[in-house]
């Protein structure tokens, strides 16, 4: 026997009473062990899950871009509803008597999902009309909805005429009707999707806007949509994706935005109305800054290098190395010390940065040693990531913390190393 889908012919229904005509425990599919333990569970009562089919249902099942509704079969919570054929399965968390039982849907749920996919409609139907942009694909996620266009890329002027046309379907307030037929008379009154299957077809009219073969549920008028707000757009393979909210999603993440807008504002010091100007100049200054700290900080290194050249003994095999772990210092400034320290004739650079874990290895052509070659041994010893040539290499520990031992363990290896020439 068929399920009747209730929801079919009244998608706001949320309560109703029904008869169980079944009601079994999930097997798992997964390995022979799973299998067995399952079936050790099920004789001992103590299965997880049950699939319950009923007579008729309001739940909807997982289908066409649309996700289940979840909600209560008597006691038992429904966590997944399935589209199997004829059934609707019922996917329950205890078992439930071959006998009457009232249900009741998750109503905040299913009428976020009627908003989302009504709302749909009419956006798909904008685009092909004002643009000839099909619909090829739709998914309802748990924050954003998408649909993928097929055809030329949309420009920004496409989409935003779009979502004001779209809007202006949702004012207009249009009914949202239900009808039925066949393939051709769907046809014939102007389904622009073809339909492999046969015999009684249900369609979604938006009175004017479209006919839309489609077992989903949706709201009454478009006016119940709410806002359709189009939030991203990008390339997805040769299609292109559309970002859209609908209704109390719209609402809600207008809110977000707003709260966002203000806290940027308080963060930059002005009102909400001036964030962009406010912004750009805080980048300009930034830049200036940036500039000015850069040349700062190269000078600096350079002093410190001089200083550190003066004071570092030269090592039996004619060779200074100088060795330091900096903090609170900018990566600029350790990169600019090393090479400060390495034009100096006979002289390598052990260098790092401990809030980060960046090391510089480098050396004066006269050294004559192997830089990279040394930071890979390193960092085969401590752990890192990184390269370069003979004479310079960098990369970054895996361990901040290790800085001071990676610096160590390439102090005794230059120690040991042949000149390489
Ligand atoms: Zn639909």
């Amino acid at each position: 026997m068929d399920t009747e889908r209730i929801y079919y012919e009244d998608s706001f229904a949320r309560e109703f009473s029904a008869e169980v005509l079944s009601c079994e425990p999930v097997a798992v599919e997964t390995g022979d062990a799973a299998a067995a333990a399952d079936a050790k569970s099920v004789a001992t009562g103590a299965a997880k899950l049950w699939r319950v089919v009923l007579n008729r249902t309001v739940f909807y099942p997982t289908s066409g871009g649309q996700p289940h509704d979840v909600g209560k079969l008597g006691a038992a919570n429904v966590v997944d509803v399935l589209d199997e054929e004829d059934d609707v399965v019922h996917v329950v968390d205890a078992a439930i008597a071959l006998a009457t039982v009232s249900g009741v849907v998750d109503w905040e749920r299913r009428f976020d999902h009627m908003q989302q996919h009504s709302g749909q409609h009419v956006l798909s139907a904008v685009f092909h009309a004002q643009s000839a942009l099909p619909t090829v694909s739709f998914h309802l996620g748990a924050n954003l909805c998408t649909i993928d266009l097929r055809g030329r890329e949309p420009t920004a002027e496409i989409l935003e005429r779009a979502a004001m046309a779209a809007n202006e379907i949702v004012y207009e307030d249009r009914a949202v009707i239900v009808k039925y037929g066949t393939p051709e008379e769907l046809a014939a009154a102007g389904v622009r999707k073809t339909v492999e299957r046969s015999g009684k077809l249900r369609a979604i009219e938006i009175e004017g806007v479209e006919l839309q073969p489609c077992g989903g549920t949706h709201v009454r008028r478009t006016g119940q949509i709410g806002m359709i707000a189009l939030r991203g757009f990008s390339r997805i393979r040769q299609d292109w994706r559309v970002e859209f909210v609908c209704g109390k999603r719209a609402e809600r993440l207008a809110r977000v935005d707003l709260a966002m807008l203000k806290s940027i504002a308080q963060r930059l010091n002005c009102s909400v109305a001036e964030t962009v100007s406010a912004a750009e100049r805080v980048v300009a200054e930034r830049d200036v800054y940036f500039k000015s700290a850069r040349a700062s900080n190269e000078k600096l290194a350079a002093v410190d290098a001089q200083s550190a050249l003066q004071t570092t003994e030269i090592g039996v095999d004619g060779i200074r190395v100088i060795v330091r772990v900096f903090r609170g210092v900018s990566p600029e400034y350790v990169q600019s010390f090393a090479r400060e320290v390495a034009k100096a004739d006979k002289t390598v650079a052990l260098i790092a940065r401990s809030e980060c874990g960046h090391v510089f290895f480098m050396q004066h052509a006269n050294v004559g040693r192997d830089m990279n070659a040394l930071l890979a041994e390193t960092f085969g010893q401590v752990g890192g990531k990184g390269g370069g040539s003979r004479d310079s290499a960098g990369g970054r520990l895996a361990d901040p913390q290790r800085a001071a031992e990676a610096l160590q363990h390439a102090v005794s290896r230059l120690g040991q190393s042949e000149q390489t020439g």
